[in-house]
């Protein structure tokens, strides 16, 4: 696979977990809610046009992503369905969006009037019944999403404006896809997320006894169980089996769930050298040789991603799950490691390994950096190459 990679190191990714993730966390919810996949900053690291396809494959045709540029990679790469831009969209992305068939999350009413004047630029009212036709493609009329902030004080419009928004919309005639919130802390703070969800059951009632629908659930909310029951649940993290929090229990629940993570970062020695005590070695001879040593230099940096603070202490792993110290300052191109005599140029070793109880799991690299596991994923970089299987 490295001659495939075209490179000493890749990223494996099983396309197949993340499905099974997802049939999981599904599972976890009411027979009515789907899924929406949450693919936004290359799908967490794991390469977003290829997650979406594959996802598109298997039935799935619901995803969000953070920006409008996110959304326009996927539909030029053949990516169908609904695509959500999460956050606080912005005037900026309104041509893109409307462009590529995305839909907005919208929080204020200054964007709903952009949205709606710039509608009139790309559609056309078809006289005889009134519809809105896309003059550039044949894609419906626009929707948005109106996102209520219940609590995290983040994105989203207060409750109490919610009203005024959808009505911006019905007055304009832009019909309203969901109503949704975000959760600050489902997955150790029962008390602030059951607030949370009360207040947007609440704010949300009239519009879904109209038929309105509504989603708030991310990864930890799902995993604890809360707001599982509404029209859609949007999972990020999980459905890559990275937990949500980078501590020994939640690898231990994403493993009784049945979660696997999708994602191994492999990688082999360029070159190994045996050098002699006092030798010093990388930037700043930060590691110096009290004895004769085997050091093998690895070809990827902090520029792929490996944190330069696991500089003397990340370690990489071989097939057997023995551990190798990194030593000496991780370079932007280039980590060096203590190596034994069994290993060779040839030896495959795991920069992040797809094992929840591996010490270079993500969970417990994240622990290391004093971060978090999306971190973790998201800081891979699109240098690295993605092999699927
Ligand atoms: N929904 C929104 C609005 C988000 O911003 C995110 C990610 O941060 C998610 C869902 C997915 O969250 P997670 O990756 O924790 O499942």
């Amino acid at each position: 696979e490295f001659s495939q990679a075209g490179r000493s190191t890749y990223l494996r990714v099983d396309l197949e977990a993340i499905w099974n993730n997802i049939q999981i966390l599904k599972g976890k919810c009411s027979e009515k809610t789907e899924v929406i996949a949450v693919v936004k900053a290359n799908a967490y690291g794991h390469g977003s046009v290829e997650v979406a396809r594959y996802l598109n494959k298997c039935g799935l045709f619901h995803f969000a992503v953070a920006t409008a540029l996110e959304g326009k990679e996927l539909r030029e790469n053949g990516v169908t369905g609904y695509i959500q831009v999460l956050g606080n969209c912005v005037e900026e992305e309104i041509n893109m969006m409307l462009k590529y068939n995305l839909t907005p999350t919208a929080t204020n009413l200054q964007f709903i009037k952009k949205w709606a004047a710039s509608i009139a630029q790309h559609y056309e009212r078809v006289p005889s019944n009134g519809m809105l036709i896309n003059v550039d493609t044949d894609w419906d009329k626009p929707k948005v999403v109106i996102k209520v902030d219940t609590g995290m004080s983040r994105n989203g419009c207060q409750c109490k404006e919610l009203k005024s928004l959808m009505e911006a919309c019905e007055n304009n005639g832009i019909p309203v896809h969901s109503i949704m919130t975000h959760f600050a802390q489902a997955w150790d703070d029962p008390l602030s997320t059951q607030e949370q969800l009360k207040r947007f059951l609440e704010a949300t009632k009239s519009y879904r006894c109209m038929g309105v629908k509504v989603h708030a659930a991310n990864s930890a909310a799902i995993m604890q169980g809360y707001a599982t029951d509404l029209d859609f649940v949007r999972p990020g993290i999980a459905m890559y089996g990275l937990a949500p929090e980078p501590t020994p229990e939640a690898a231990a629940m994403m493993q009784t769930m049945g979660l696997r993570p999708a994602l191994a970062w492999i990688a082999r020695p360029c070159l190994i050298k045996s050098l002699d005590a006092g030798r010093k070695v990388g930037y700043n001879q930060a590691y110096r040789l009290k004895q004769q040593e085997r050091i093998a230099t690895f070809s990827f940096g902090y520029a792929d991603g490996y944190n330069r603070l696991l500089s003397g202490k990340g370690v990489l792993t071989d097939v057997s799950g023995k551990e190798y110290e990194i030593v000496g300052r991780v370079s932007m191109d280039a980590v060096t490691v203590r190596v034994d005599d069994s290993v060779t140029v040839q030896t495959p070793f795991y920069v992040i390994r797809d094992d929840y109880n591996s010490p270079n799991s993500a969970s417990n690299i994240a622990q290391m950096l004093d971060t978090i596991p999306y971190e973790i994923g998201t800081s891979l970089s699109i240098r690295l190459p993605r092999i699927y299987h």
